[in-house]
């Protein structure tokens, strides 16, 4: 069965922009996946620690056969691919990539898997990449992207305009 995935990437750690291509290729070499459509990039401060250096940010829609914790699995693998140190909460990466959305489905493993994202209504930073590829999406629990983005500020936030990293990746 293939589902429509919703996948977050960030970056804030030696040349983000590079971290986020790879990152965008390997995800298209996922087995049973195929990568349908990346956002532009945004630049953003960082949430929680403020000393590190800013954020960038994207999101790519992926059609999988992978279920979800192997998904989670394929994603870890790449983030360590890039050599992500983890340190303390929310703290600077080479490479995030977050599950945001699996179908419509609900799951909640606590520590483990939870989808829809627990962060997604709250942040501009993966609500406005979601609308350039997504603009009509209706989220699982029945609310609109349109009303979502109304409800969280987009102050601080930068679109960069990237060309040919935008749009549909065919
Ligand atoms: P946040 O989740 O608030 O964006 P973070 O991305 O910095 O914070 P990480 O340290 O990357 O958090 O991940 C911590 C754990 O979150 C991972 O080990 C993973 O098991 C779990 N997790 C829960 N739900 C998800 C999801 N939807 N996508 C990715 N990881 C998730
Ligand atoms: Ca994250
Ligand atoms: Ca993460």
């Amino acid at each position: 069965m293939t589902e429509v995935v919703y996948i977050g990437l960030g970056s804030n750690l030696d040349a983000p922009l590079k971290q986020l291509q790879r990152a965008v290729t390997e995800l298209g070499e996922l087995p049973k996946t195929r990568l349908t459509t990346l956002s532009c990039w945004y630049r953003s401060a960082p949430m929680g620690p403020q000393d590190q250096p800013d954020y960038y940010n994207g999101v790519a829609q992926l059609q999988t056969e992978l279920p979800p914790l192997d998904l989670l699995r394929q994603l870890q693998a790449i983030e360590q691919q890039h050599q992500r140190i983890r340190g303390r909460h929310w703290g600077p990466r080479t490479l995030d990539l977050d599950i945001l959305l699996y179908g419509d489905q609900f799951i909640d493993l606590p520590d483990l898997l939870q989808i829809p994202h627990p962060g997604l209504y709250q942040r501009n930073f993966v609500l406005l990449p979601l609308a350039d590829i997504a603009p009509a999406l209706e989220f699982p629990d029945g609310s609109q992207l349109a009303m979502r983005l109304e409800n969280c500020p987009s102050e601080g936030i930068v679109r960069l305009s990237s060309g040919d990293l935008c749009g549909t990746t065919g």
